[in-house]
């Protein structure tokens, strides 16, 4: 088995961590920081649990990390969906045969909402979904005669990805530092981040400000030369759920300029939320939605940027604008991967996984307001289904966030970590991303976990 390979070693787990600094990058992680953040080795996984080399058993507050793993570890319907379709067609390149499993997946994804949800452009990743959305958005402006709208808006404390076009639109700095020169066209707008709103607004005076404050921008630049803005309905770093107004404003506001709204759909799509989608929560509509990560659960890469039918009309249109290119992969389509994505679509819909993510995360999230009511270090608790995030702050009545050499969300992370529980820290908003799976009782663990670690962090200030 796995283990005995690993038990075979004198020191398995360091002579593998060894083995890992020198033969696998470790992503998201600085190259100095490889050596400290040693392990732990995964060996196994089954449903929210993940066991390490030493036998260490750790509840999933994360869907595997990075919010993927949205059905849990180790499902066999996932695992029996893929090896029947590997073994029947594993893959053929777009360029040459369309396959059945993406035609499918693309049309259940069609249907999955009321927004006009159409195209699927499938890819293997989230920042490979974003960039292709910018493609799709150029290709749009470009069927329109418009090709000099070629810039894309982004938001502070965004994130979509590592490519160059991802860490163009994204705001974290040692990217931006170490991937220079970033790609052109890219301009960043404010968050809109309701918490840290300015004192005296209320949270739909807020909404409003901030939507103006993307026009002024806009005006600034010359709509005629923006194609697209990014943004996550729900950011999901730091669980930025905005006020209703404010997704309804940038709605307009795109539709006056003939501006594409891309909505980043990566982290919190194919139900985290409670929905398929975030934007469902708000009554609006995107023009193009990228997706990953849930799509397939994590258990075969795939990604997709979704245009709508009014976008591709324009694309497909007429014969220039059927000159229109999105960059073509090796593994577009690859059916592999959508054969994964449709068995979790089927899971997602017999298990009834919107409803329960809907109701136990919301009761999660009151479970942590009513535990930190008035708490003088809590300053907020907020989310939507099973994206969850709970901000820590130095003084929870002025808002004053806490030094940032204390790294109190770090520790929090740290200290979550120690006792075998996953959670993230942004920060110090810690945040929690469980598996659609999860039930209520996993939950109520996750939710004493969460608080047995905050409050001895906070309890050592
Ligand atoms: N967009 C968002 C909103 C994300 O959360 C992520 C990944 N965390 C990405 C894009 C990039 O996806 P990937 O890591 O698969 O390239």
């Amino acid at each position: 088995s796995v283990t005995n390979k690993y038990e075979a070693h004198h020191n398995p787990i360091g002579d593998l961590v060894e083995d890992s600094i020198r033969f696998v990058w470790r992503h998201g992680v600085a190259a100095a920081a490889t050596r400290e953040a040693r392990g732990p080795l995964a060996v196994s996984a089954s449903g929210v649990h993940v066991t390490d080399a030493d036998g260490r058993v750790y509840l999933d507050g994360l869907s595997g990390g990075s919010a993927a793993a949205t059905l849990g570890h180790g499902r066999v319907d996932v695992a029996d969906a893929v090896h029947a379709q590997m073994t029947t067609l594993h893959w053929v390149s777009l360029r040459t045969f369309i396959n059945e499993p993406s035609i499918e997946l693309g049309r259940r994804i069609a249907g999955l909402t009321d927004a006009g949800l159409q195209t699927s452009f499938f890819v293997s990743s989230g920042s490979e979904a974003v960039e292709s959305a910018t493609q799709l958005a150029k290709s749009y402006h470009r069927a329109k005669g418009n090709p000099e709208r070629t810039k894309f808006l982004y938001r502070k404390t965004g994130y979509h990805g590592t490519t160059l076009v991802g860490a163009s639109a994204s705001d974290n700095q040692e990217f931006r530092t170490w991937f220079a020169p970033l790609a052109p066209g890219f301009v960043e707008l404010d968050a809109c981040y309701p918490y840290r709103r300015p004192d005296g607004m209320t949270e739909e005076e807020y909404g409003d400000a901030c939507a103006d404050a993307i026009e002024a921008t806009i005006l600034a630049e010359g709509p005629e030369t923006i194609a697209g803005i990014l943004a996550e309905s729900i950011p999901a770093a730091l669980v930025l759920v905005p006020p209703a107004n404010y997704l309804r404003r940038l709605r307009e506001i795109c539709d006056r300029y003939d501006i594409l709204w891309i909505d980043d759909e990566v982290f919190i799509g194919v139900g985290r939320t409670g929905r398929w989608f975030g934007f469902e929560h708000f009554g609006v509509t995107p023009d193009i939605v990228t997706s990953s990560k849930g799509i397939t659960g994590g258990y075969v890469p795939l990604g997709a940027a979704i245009a709508t039918g009014r976008v591709m009309e324009t694309i497909y249109g007429d014969g220039a604008a059927t000159q229109a290119k999105v960059s073509g992969h090796t593994y577009a389509a690859h059916p592999t991967a959508c054969a994964a994505g449709l068995a979790v679509l089927d899971a997602i819909e017999k298990e009834h996984l919107l409803e329960s993510t809907a109701r136990i995360g919301e009761g999660m999230i009151e479970a942590f307001r009513s535990r930190y009511a008035g708490h003088p270090n809590v300053g907020d608790v907020r989310g939507k289904g099973f994206l969850i995030g709970i901000e820590l702050v130095e003084d929870a009545g002025t808002k004053a966030p806490f030094a940032k050499q204390l790294a109190v969300g770090r520790r929090v992370m740290d200290r979550a970590m120690e006792q075998n529980f996953m959670l993230r820290a942004t920060g110090d908003v810690i945040t929690l991303f469980p598996a659609l799976v999860t039930t209520q009782q996993d939950a109520d663990d996750m939710v004493a976990a969460t608080c047995r670690a905050i409050d001895e962090v906070l309890g050592e200030l």
